[in-house]
């Protein structure tokens, strides 16, 4: 295969970028005046030295997450949830009024919307009704674009994308493809990080908002050859990655096992709920699911959304997207919360079969 090339695909004011220097950048030990921060710590949290400015680059936790990934940590940029990879991708990539992206709907909401903001054009290569990837029209799209977006496991349809045809896309499209794996810990596929050194084309996104419990702290992740991640660490802002982040993810980072325990738990959750949902007559089919999340076809689903939400239970409506009609997405909850939602559906199924007079 011959060697892909992403740099002329940047934009040429961000490779031409002198990007700005931060104190850290130059030391990181010492007694440190340089970066006028204040001496003395507040006083929440002192233990963690928020007088001072945080590590820009994130070396422990790279450090860790290289060894958890098996990759290198020059091939790890780290955001403000992945939702700023996202947006630091198109920027970085597409000229305003110009370029263009491509996108699979129905997908994950956001890469329209930071494409939007840029002024960025987004060309459609719709999933095909059973939520599969048409690889040839991906390639298609993708002649005349600079980033596609593929999301696998998919929001809001819950599939992971088969391998084959993502490879597809990777070999033939002579652009950067960006593979969305924010649901990836709750898939039975593998991660495409394994093809990071086979395709210099390639964007892994993860995130640490699902299966690692935290998406208060606002972590997101991206894996890609060294040269798109030094990119995208120049044109992040400096301290993208705040200290109370950066800490509370190496502590949860350095117990794995506990976070699988966790997502087994709530696999056999998903199972559960998608055999419950499934007996109730309303409810005529239950998607297959890869992420924590279930796509379920209901009869008049609009009206359960909003009767679901009365009895406090509150579900995501998606009829409207492409091939997902009478559509709700119930994220997989704890097994009360389930109960609760389940409770609900049998009171809303009984009102539906005996309507009050
Ligand atoms: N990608 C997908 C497919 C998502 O569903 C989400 C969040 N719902 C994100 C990215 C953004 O995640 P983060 O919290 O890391 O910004």
């Amino acid at each position: 295969m011959p060697a892909f090339d992403p740099l002329p695909l940047l934009r040429p004011n961000i490779r031409s970028l002198k990007p700005y220097r931060s104190a850290r950048d130059d030391f990181k030990t010492g007694i440190l005046l340089d970066a006028n921060e204040n001496p003395f710590p507040a006083e929440l949290h002192p233990e963690a030295q928020l007088n001072r400015y945080p590590d820009p680059h994130y070396d422990a936790l790279r450090d860790r997450l290289s060894t958890l990934k098996g990759v290198q940590p020059s091939q790890i940029f780290l955001g403000n949830g992945s939702d700023e990879a996202i947006d630091i991708l198109i920027r970085m990539f597409c000229e305003p009024g110009k370029d263009a992206i491509v996108i699979t709907p129905p997908t994950y909401g956001m890469y329209r919307v930071s494409a939007d903001i840029q002024d960025v054009r987004v060309k459609e290569a719709p999933l095909n009704p059973d939520f599969s990837l048409d690889a040839a029209s991906v390639i298609e799209a993708a002649a005349c674009a600079k980033l596609v977006f593929l999301c696998s496991p998919n929001n809001p349809t819950a599939n992971r994308l088969d391998s084959g045809q993502l490879r597809e896309v990777l070999s033939a499209a002579q652009c950067v493809v960006v593979v969305d794996e924010a649901y990836i810990d709750f898939s039975a596929g593998e991660s495409a990080l394994r093809w990071l050194g086979e395709f210099p084309n390639l964007v892994v996104m993860q995130t640490l908002s699902k299966a690692w419990g935290l998406a208060g702290i606002r972590l997101g992740m991206a894996f890609a050859s060294e040269t798109i991640i030094s990119y995208m660490m120049r044109v992040k802002p400096p301290y993208n990655v705040n200290t109370l982040t950066q800490q509370a993810a190496l502590r949860v980072l350095a117990e794995p096992e506990r976070i699988s325990a966790l997502v087994k738990q709530l696999l056999q959750e998903r199972a559960r709920l998608a055999v419950a949902l499934a007996k109730f007559p309303a409810v005529y089919k239950v998607e297959p699911s890869d992420a924590n999340f279930l796509l379920v076809r209901v009869k008049d689903a609009l009206s359960w959304y909003k009767t679901l939400a009365a009895e406090n239970v509150i579900v995501r409506y998606r009829g409207d997207q492409l091939h997902c009609a009478d559509g709700l997405r119930i994220t997989v909850g704890s097994p009360e919360e389930n109960e609760a939602l389940l409770k609900a559906f049998q009171k809303l199924s009984a009102e539906i079969q005996q309507p009050s007079s």
